[in-house]
């Protein structure tokens, strides 16, 4: 047992860990991927600091991670060569929850109704690690506080001490993994060289498996040398001395020895993905990609482009498009979209930026790694530059030549237009230089077609003579079927777009055109049907129903503005219109809905 001094958990983290105990004791192999993940953090954020100070290296040049299985003691050590945390930091990150949003999340999370899905997007975070462990050590050294152990067993309390052995990390984070009773198979070189492959193959950071070999050493010859492992191992060139005697001394006596040494195995390419060519990349390792950088286990994208540009700023990058949209997508208030992950010549610099794309592509998830964007750019400085400026261009450019390339195929188009057809309305309402490229974007239901049709086919098949797009809206599909504004254009044999989201309206209001041709809600009273040929003028009728006219208008005197003839209606005897600078009762109902 440590012997230091004692903190309580915050009885937030108390909470959490309950939670994601109870939730995902089916998957703890989890653990791994948020621990490599914290270890992936560090290390950049030490080479992030190394940019404006190379001497931050200086406590240890080599950036990487090691995983160890001690089996005898049944325990994994998962060592990282990062940032390394100072005593403060080891009792604040280690026993508060400091990250916004984490208490209403864990309030949601509370109930019997804990939601997978919900967990697993949240990204559980360090204390997963109590999934398989009854123990756990971390071991930490930062450039700027000794080395400190904080030590724990999950109940409510942990202990932190200086460690008596000294600093002998040099920099970083070592946490020791004392395994559960039944939790073995994280003993495994196989196991968790499966875990890294699943979970942590696209970590921009060699992740090694030391592991102890055997070999056997003839006599007769030099011994092989031993494989390079880490320099700075002082125990293991001990032993590697130790090794040599013996091999000395078998020499004189012949008889060949086996000899055991420690070689660390590297598991991940860590070559990052965005920089390979786009041909030698496979969709499977596209999709593995995704699933790390979304940090949701085995989610796929609906579609995803990697590009490279060239020119006034230079980069390459990969962009996602989710398959499913978040449920939270407009509920972000505090603008942290952290969908766009920047990295200058490799160097994670930020993730924190909304300057890279309009809000409306807040859905997408992208990696961008430039070449020529000055080194000392800061998380502060990333605002007010230049190329990020440019880089927004290319990208939203870049994501408009996806969205053309993925609605060529109709059904899987229909799918985004199902969970980001909102994104693109948003588009068209805020991102006044691309309005005319969303619109073509947009896709409706209409009268002919139970698929979604653009505008330009709408167009396309509009009846000889007619000068607007007509459209109606409702709450639903069925309702608007339903009106009898719709059955009279119906009738007459024309196609009307069926607008059935809240905000359809607003939509076609800023746009007022497509091509030329005006939106003409047909609950409107001024309908311009382009067929106003017919025998029997509007006027005619007026003087020969007037005085029925007249009556209706005295009777419904406090409910309407005006009570007229009109041509448009086949069965139904009469109709409620709106005036055409009124809210139609589909816009009233929204205007409704708002004020609650
Ligand atoms: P998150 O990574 O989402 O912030 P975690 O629960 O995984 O949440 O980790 C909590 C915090 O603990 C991290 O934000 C980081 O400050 C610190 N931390 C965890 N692991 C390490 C590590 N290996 N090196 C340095 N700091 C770490
Ligand atoms: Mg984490």
């Amino acid at each position: 047992v440590l012997n230091g001094e004692t903190f309580h958990f915050q009885t937030e983290v108390s909470r959490l860990m309950n939670i994601v105990i109870n939730s995902l004791y089916k998957t703890p192999e989890i653990f791994l991927r948020e621990l490599i993940s914290n270890g992936s953090d560090a290390l950049d954020k030490i080479r992030f600091q190394s940019l404006t100070d190379p001497s931050a290296l200086e406590s240890n040049p080599n950036l990487n991670v090691t995983i160890a299985v001690h089996k005898d003691q049944r325990v994994i050590t998962i060592t990282d060569t990062g940032v390394g945390m100072t005593k403060e930091e080891l009792q604040k990150n280690l026993g508060t929850i400091a990250k916004s949003g984490t208490s209403e999340f864990i309030e949601t999370m509370s109930g019997d109704t804990a939601d997978m899905d919900l967990i697993g997007k949240f990204g559980v975070g360090f204390y997963s690690v109590f999934l398989v462990a009854d123990k756990v050590r971390v071991t930490s050294k930062s450039n700027r506080d000794d080395q400190y152990i904080w030590e724990s067993t999950a109940v409510d309390d942990f202990t932190i001490a200086k460690d008596p052995a000294g600093n002998t990390l040099g920099r970083g984070t070592q946490i020791a993994i004392h395994l559960k009773e039944g939790q073995d198979q994280y003993l495994d070189d196989s196991r968790i060289q499966g875990l890294v492959t699943k979970y942590s193959e696209f970590i921009n950071f060699p992740i090694y498996l030391r592991r102890t070999k055997t070999k056997t050493v003839e006599a007769e010859v030099e011994p092989a040398k031993e494989p390079e492992a880490k320099e700075e191992e002082s125990e293991d060139s001990e032993e590697a001395a130790v090794e040599e005697e013996k091999v000395e001394e078998v020499k004189e006596k012949a008889p060949p020895v086996t000899v055991t040494y420690q070689e660390d195995d590297l598991m991940n390419s860590n070559k990052p993905i965005w920089i390979r060519e786009p041909k030698s990349v496979t969709p499977e390792e596209y999709d593995a990609f995704y699933s790390v950088l979304t940090k949701e286990t085995g989610s796929k994208p609906m579609a995803y482009s990697h590009f490279k540009a060239e020119g006034d700023v230079e980069f390459k990058g990969i962009m996602y498009i989710p398959a499913k949209a978040p449920k939270d997508l407009f509920q972000r208030v505090d603008g942290v979209l952290s969908n766009v992950k920047l990295y200058v010549k490799r160097v994670f610099i930020t993730d924190d930026s909304a300057e890279f794309l309009p809000r409306w592509l807040s859905f997408l998830k992208v990696v961008v790694d430039a070449e020529d964007a000055p080194l000392n750019v800061s998380r502060e400085t990333v605002q007010s530059n230049k190329s990020i400026k440019s880089i927004h261009k290319h990208l939203v450019k870049k994501m408009f030549d996806l969205l053309k390339t993925l609605s060529q195929d109709e059904e899987k188009y229909a799918g985004f237009i199902k969970e980001f057809g909102t994104s693109l309305k948003l588009g068209a309402l805020e991102d006044k230089s691309n309005v005319k490229k969303i619109s073509r974007l947009l896709r409706y239901r209409t009268s002919e077609h139970e698929k979604y049709t653009s505008l330009e086919d709408y167009v396309s098949r509009m009846k000889k003579g007619q000068k607007d797009i007509f459209y109606f809206t409702g709450a639903n599909i069925e309702e608007i079927k339903q009106s009898p504004f719709v059955e009279s254009l119906l009738a007459r044999g024309y196609e009307v777009l069926y607008m059935d989201d809240p905000v359809d309206e607003i939509v076609l209001n800023q746009l007022a055109n497509f091509e030329g041709k005006k939106f003409q809600n047909v609950g409107k009273s001024d309908l311009n049907l382009g067929d106003e040929n017919a025998a029997v003028t509007e006027r005619e009728l007026e003087t020969k129903f007037a005085s029925l006219l007249d009556w209706l208008h005295a009777t419904l005197l406090n409910d309407v503005e005006k009570v007229r003839i009109s041509k448009r209606l086949t069965t139904s005897p009469a109709a409620l219109v709106a005036n055409d600078f009124g809210w139609t009762a589909n816009m009233e109902r929204l205007m409704d809905g708002q004020a609650k």
